[in-house]
């Protein structure tokens, strides 16, 4: 992004409103353009906030209003391009400007031997290569002109692709403007990966199987399944990325030079990387040497499962361009590159059984029993196998062979059954008519592949209500783990949500493994609970649909989680992110009596049910961090970032995504990288270790 060197006077004339006032509209578009594209490449490429949140947004929507009052002098390649308007019908198929081929794979050391000797063979003199990850994504290819983003398409079948431009400027680590024309340059045709990180495809997938949707298997499949939506608006809540690394096709401006740095593959993503793209560059290794190039390749495999996206392998590449055009290509894939493709992180085991599970809201989840099998660093013996539609879709039978595959932190799943091995003695999975746990009525889930059970007081619903109140992210009740739940449970004394809190420890006294001491941190971990805020608490009730934060977006709209008996659908689904499913189950919730009733008994046993604001100290003084701003950074080891975050919100204090001198704290951990830099750079941002910040907050 070096075309925006003006970034800093930009910043700084923005901070000076009567000077950025005096200018042309003309000029404060430009201005206000080119610090939100400069601060989403930080953000969104090199992995840092350079300006607060609230400010972005506040320049976001400047820039929108000054673009509504003067159309005309809309940049082209506007940073408001990023908000999605509209739902396309269909996407149209485009022509690649170069065909897009596939890759030829090798799965071992030999293989890519061979292929150097055949290379320095027929070319009399030794290579130089590239080594970089073959990210395992969806392909596309972006083509700019003028320096814009004019296009963006799938690979489809290496000619024909599907236009995606809508979808691809949700992606914002990717620029819609490049100075191509400082290089002597008209167009270009870039190639390179979509990816979802891991993080966020379990993401989606937990929100999908929350709605009752089929989840998606992998990360690469959830990559080109977005990439192909036909709202741009959903693409732009899947958190994609991509990666480029190809420059395939360009034409020259009248009269000029072909730039130097197309002649290698290495200074091409060198190049990529210098004018905004998140490139391959950085992961790359450039050697004539192949033991090099190897070891290269075993460095990458064994640190795979710690990169937080998914690679299959790596992609060598021989370096000179020149010499990949006399190598050529097959009609299949290029000769002068070839992928090494890491061990599948597959096996195939046999299915012994499946059984069902009952979740707190009573929805049946099928999960397999299979032969354990030794998987990339874990062994996997039971699997989801998620509702009815998978289990008939991949015609799944119990005592089949199947081949099941586990993706990094991904959670392991079943790619298909070996039907062709069946003996004849499978049998077909046969979904239970009663609920397997308390023997009670089940119902199919209308408009959804789901069975659950619907009785209330089925064992297991109630042991799952309890253990997800009692869970870290809900109530955080340390001490009332499973275990505990279900001996209580089976004591007769832990039934509903309300006999947390009128637990009667005289006879917890003496159980096996619970002293004295067990029973005072049960005692005080239920005690400090009370006090937990509104949405905990709401999380806690484990309302259908309603995950962590969907529980934020909605305590933040009252004081007393019992106002919610009074919306209706149409009130909850102004919220942002609530649609008429999470709607229709927050409004059934509170409109069930027996719901309130329970509220009304937590209540009087000393849950805050109804909070003024969060936490506000009982002495009736203002919040201790009122109009202070925070920011963690670095590996914390002592506390979760999320939960640190939280605290410093609920006593009045705000987090920031950046460092800027608006910042009053920065608490760092372990290896905190730039931002610490900055900070002290700044000089006015106050800097605390982990143990400073516990004191702070008052725990130490
Ligand atoms: P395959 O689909 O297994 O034949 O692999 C070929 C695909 O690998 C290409 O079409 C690219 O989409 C993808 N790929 C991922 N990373 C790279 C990379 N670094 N260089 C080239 N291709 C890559
Ligand atoms: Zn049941």
């Amino acid at each position: 992004m070096e075309h925006i060197l003006q970034f800093n006077q930009y910043l700084e004339l923005l901070e000076h409103h009567t000077a950025f006032a005096a200018l042309p509209v003309e000029e404060q578009i430009q201005v206000l353009s080119g610090v939100i594209s400069y601060a989403d490449w930080s953000y969104y490429v090199k992995d840092e906030a350079i300006i607060a949140d609230s400010t972005y947004d506040a320049y976001f929507k400047q820039l929108q209003h000054l673009e509504e009052q003067y159309p005309d002098l809309k940049l082209p390649h506007s940073p408001t391009q990023r908000v999605a308007f509209g739902i396309s019908e269909k996407l149209e198929t485009v022509q690649h400007l170069v065909p897009m081929l596939s890759l030829n794979n090798s799965y071992n050391e030999e293989d890519l031997k061979d292929w150097n000797d055949r290379n320095v063979k027929s070319y009399k003199q030794p290579f130089e290569y590239t080594a970089e990850p073959k990210y395992d994504g969806a392909s596309i290819s972006l083509v700019y002109e003028n320096g814009q983003l004019l296009r963006g398409a799938t690979r489809g079948d290496g000619i024909y692709g599907e236009n995606i431009t809508a979808n691809v400027k949700m992606i914002r680590n990717i620029p819609l403007y490049i100075p191509l024309s400082q290089y002597g340059l008209q167009s270009m045709e870039i190639r390179g990966e979509v990816i979802i990180p891991n993080k966020a495809f379990l993401k989606v997938n937990e929100q999908r199987m929350a709605q009752g949707l089929p989840v998606l298997a992998n990360p690469r499949n959830a990559a080109s399944g977005s990439l192909r939506m036909l709202d741009a608006g959903e693409v732009a809540k899947r958190k994609l990325s991509a990666v480029l690394y190809h420059i395939s096709y360009y034409t020259l401006l009248p009269g000029a030079e072909k730039p130097g740095f197309l002649d290698t593959h290495y200074t091409m993503c060198e190049w990529l990387d210098k004018v905004g793209f998140a490139t391959s560059f950085h992961a790359m290794r450039k050697s004539s040497d192949m033991a090099e190039i190897l070891a290269y390749c075993h460095e990458y495999e064994e640190k795979r499962d710690d990169l937080g996206f998914e690679i299959d392998g790596m992609v060598l590449k021989v370096n000179e361009v020149a010499i990949q055009d006399a190598l050529g290509m097959t009609t299949h894939h290029p000769r002068w590159a070839m992928a090494y493709k890491f061990k599948a992180r597959q096996a195939t085991s046999r299915l012994l059984d499946v059984h069902f599970q009952v979740g707190r809201t009573g929805i049946i989840t099928p999960v397999a029993k299979i032969e354990p099998v030794y998987i990339s660093g874990v062994t996997v013996s039971s699997i989801s196998l998620f509702n009815e539609d998978v289990i008939r879709e991949k015609d799944i039978r119990t005592g089949d062979r199947v081949i099941v595959e586990r993706a990094g932190d991904v959670i392991p799943y079943i790619v298909r059954s070996l039907s062709e091995m069946r003996t004849g003695a499978e049998t077909p999975i046969v979904f239970p008519r009663q609920c397997p746990v308390c023997g009670g009525e089940v119902i199919k889930v209308e408009g959804e592949a789901a069975y659950k059970c619907i009785n209330w007081n089925c064992e297991a619903q109630i042991l799952e209500r309890l253990s997800h109140f009692a869970s870290k992210d809900a109530m955080d009740i340390r001490n009332l783990g499973d275990a505990n739940i279900r001996r209580f449970y089976e004591m007769g004394i832990l039934h509903r949500i309300e006999d947390i809190y009128r637990l009667p420890y005289e006879r917890l006294e003496g159980l096996e493994k619970l002293g004295k001491k067990s029973i005072e941190n049960l005692k005080n971990a239920v005690e400090a609970s009370k006090g937990q805020p509104l949405n905990r608490i709401l999380f806690g009730l484990g309302i259908r649909f309603v995950g962590e934060t969907t529980a934020k977006t909605l305590a933040r709209k009252v004081k007393d989680l019992r106002e919610f008996q009074h919306w209706t659908i149409e009130q909850l689904l102004q919220l942002e992110d609530i649609g008429p499913k999470v709607a229709q189950s927050v409004y059934d919730f509170f409109h069930d009596e027996q719901h309130i009733a329970m509220l009304d008994t937590l209540e009087a046993l000393g849950v805050q049910v109804h909070q003024e604001i969060a936490q506000r100290p009982a002495d009736g003084s203002s919040l201790q961090f009122e109009g202070k701003t925070f920011l963690f950074t670095g590996t914390l080891h002592k506390f979760k970032r999320n939960d640190a975050e939280e605290q410093v919100e609920a006593m009045g204090g705000k987090i920031l995504s950046g460092v800027s001198s608006k910042l009053d704290y920065l608490i760092v951990g372990e290896a905190a990288g730039s931002k610490l830099e900055k900070a002290k750079k700044l000089g006015t941002v106050r800097i605390l270790t982990e143990d400073e910040f516990l004191a702070l907050i008052g725990i130490s």
